[in-house]
């Protein structure tokens, strides 16, 4: 099985942009000013369909996550750490941390984005821990 490929909708695109040109952005509605991941048509909080793209910190922590010790196929080299991420924004963000023994996280640790090619045409967020947050080594 190959590694699935995101097909971003037009609603979806100028995320991947982004996370191509290395930013990470969330959708903001203009009149209730929530916060939004995935990206939407409308606030799914008061169902504006007014929402602007801006920057985000890119800062998170571990809502929680588990361990991958065997791939679903050779193209998912184990182990790896699926996580949830809140956002310091507020959405929750379901992504990978890489760079960490997975024996060390927790729940709770501060994580900050990076990017990483998932394809030919698409770029993923992923997160690392965040050692500025944490003391840990830097
Ligand atoms: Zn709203």
């Amino acid at each position: 099985m190959a590694k699935p490929v995101p097909r971003p909708t037009p609603t979806e695109q100028p995320f991947y942009d982004a996370c191509a040109a290395g930013k990470l952005v969330l959708q903001r509605c203009h009149s209730c000013g929530h916060a939004l991941f995935y990206p939407r048509t409308h606030c799914d909080a008061c169902h504006s369909d007014q929402l602007v793209w801006e920057d985000a910190s890119g800062t998170g922590t571990i809502a929680t996550y588990t361990v991958v010790r065997r791939g679903v196929s050779a193209d998912f080299e184990a182990p790896y750490v699926i996580a949830l991420i809140d956002l310091d924004e507020g959405p929750r963000m379901m992504s990978q941390i890489v760079g960490a023994d997975p024996d060390g996280l927790a729940v709770g640790l501060s994580v900050k984005v990076d990017f990483a090619a998932w394809s030919e045409d698409i770029t993923l967020p992923l997160f690392r821990l965040h050692p500025a947050l944490d003391g840990g080594d830097a």
